[in-house]
Parts: C-alpha cells; structure tokens; sequence
C-alpha cells in the first residue's frame, strides 16, 4: 500500500527516465510513485533543474500521468529547498514564480544551504565529505558547532514557510547536517547543544503541522542509519508529527530500497501509521 514520494529521475543530478521509475515502482509492489527533481534555484547549481529542464520534466511526468490514468497513482512534485531571505533574497518569490505556478501536486521540502562558499553562492552541506570539511572551515572558522545550529534554525524557519505553499508538503531529511558525521567524526549526537537546536526544530515542525520523512538514503550510505535517526524519530512520535517513507532515489533501483527496514524502525518507535498521498492530501494508513 507504500507510495514512494521522493525521487530524482534524469532531470537534475539522478538518473532513469520517468518510465523506468514507474516499471521500478510496479516491480517493488508500491501503490503510487511521486517524482521530486531539485527544483530550479535563481543561482547557479550544478545539482538542480535549469528552467528549461523543469519544464521539460513538468511535461514528461504529467504526460505519464495521462497515460497511467485509472491504472497506477503518479504525482507531480520537486524537492523545494528552503531558501533563506539573508542568504538568497528574493528566492521565495523566484520559487512561487517559476516552480510553484505550475500546480505541483506536492513537495519534499529540503534544507540544503547553510552560508555563503568563496564565490559567494549558497553552499550545500550534503555535496561532499571535502566540500563539508571546507564549509566547517572557511565560513565556521572550524566551529561545526555554529554551522549545526544554523542548519536547525533553518530547518525552524523551513517549517513555518512551508505551510504557505498550498500543496502538501513533507520536510526532507531533517538531519541531513549529519551526512559526513560518519563514526561522530564532527559531532557527538549525545551532546546536549545538539540534542536542543534538533528539539527546536521539532516544536516548530509540530507547530507547523508538518510531516516529515524517514529518508532510506542514509541507509545506503557510510552513515547506516536513516533520515533523521532513530532517537528522533522516537521524539516525533512522542510529539504526534507523523511521517511519510521516502527512498531519496536518484536511480530506478532504489525506488523502494530500504522501505522494509523503515518500516521495522518506524514500529520499534512506536509509530503505527505512515502517510499516502491522495487527491484531497496526505492521509493515514496504517504500518504492517
Ligand atoms: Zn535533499
Ligand atoms: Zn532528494
């Protein structure tokens, strides 16, 4: 009955066409496939859509939905990075403009950009391990400390704007500052400071009605765990914030990967229903 809502076929930097998303879907026994390419950025980004690509990508995956209709649930979405007004003005309106005016069905909204790489463009944190160890560097001074609670404050403020977007949303790996913090190598995840700035961000994901994401990625990586880890996922149960599964697959393969043992984490948290996607928004089924 699990719908996969977060993926990135051949458009930005993933790969596949929407139809080998859609055999992949089938094949793996899911009941309905979103598609969430990065959205375009008013910057330069060497891993999101250009806007011809978006529109490109708009018009393949709505023409699979005209041929899928009444036989397999697809869903037009991006993955919309929170863009903040002191890092990139005017990229909400930029965003309202070209990205949301074509109707989206849904987004997976993402905090990807932390403070400013030498060039002056938004750094992302999750590019690479050594473009991460530049970040903690050259904009932190070494404090990773500072650049983890910025990130939580990001996500705070993510929280209140997605809720003004008007379609359903669903926070992307809300702990994704964590993706080069292999064998706690920047951070003890114990550690009270951490432990505070992620609590903030929950108060105001509860607060904004937000569902957030259990993304498998982190599974298939170094990291071994998924996004967020399993003592926050626990918080967010205990905090009523439900949840959707998504795989963040940026190839056909990885459609539904991980989605048994999400399930398995998600029950031994306590959580006893995750989130479909249906015309009227996200609704309640219940865990196997
Ligand atoms: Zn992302
Ligand atoms: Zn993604």
């Amino acid at each position: 009955m699990l719908g996969s809502y977060h993926n990135h076929p051949g458009y930005c930097d993933g790969s596949g066409s929407v139809e080998d998303y859609i055999d992949a879907a089938r094949a793996a026994g899911l009941a309905a496939l979103g598609f969430s390419s990065h959205a375009p950025v008013p910057f330069p980004c060497d891993w999101t859509m250009t806007v011809e690509r978006f529109e490109r990508y708009v018009a393949d995956v709505r023409a699979a939905q005209e041929a899928w209709r009444g036989r397999f649930p697809l869903w037009l979405g991006v993955e919309l990075d929170y863009l903040d007004p002191a890092l990139v003005p005017g990229g909400a309106e930029f965003q309202r403009r070209v990205v949301l005016a074509v109707g989206l069905d849904y987004a997976v909204t993402s905090l990807h950009f932390v403070g400013r790489d030498p060039d002056g463009r938004p750094w992302a944190v999750d590019e690479s391990a050594e473009s991460f160890a530049r970040q903690v560097k050259e904009v932190y001074g070494g404090d990773v400390r500072r650049l983890v609670e910025d990130y939580y404050g990001l996500v705070e403020r993510l929280a209140g704007w997605a809720g003004t977007l008007g379609i359903p949303v669903v926070l992307g790996h809300l702990d994704k500052v964590k993706q080069w913090n292999v064998g706690e190598r920047y951070f003890p995840e114990r550690a009270p400071w951490y432990r505070e700035a992620v609590e903030r961000a929950l108060d105001a994901i509860r607060g904004a009605r937000l569902p957030i994401e259990l993304n498998t990625s982190g599974l298939r990586r170094a990291l071994g765990t998924p996004y967020p880890g399993e003592w926050i996922l626990r918080r967010a149960r205990e905090l009523g914030i439900p949840v959707v599964i998504g795989a963040d697959a940026h190839r056909p393969e990885d459609v539904a990967s991980g989605f048994a043992e999400a399930q398995a984490i998600l029950a031994s948290v306590g959580y006893r229903a995750v989130l479909v996607l249906g015309a009227d928004g996200w609704r309640s089924i219940a865990l196997r």
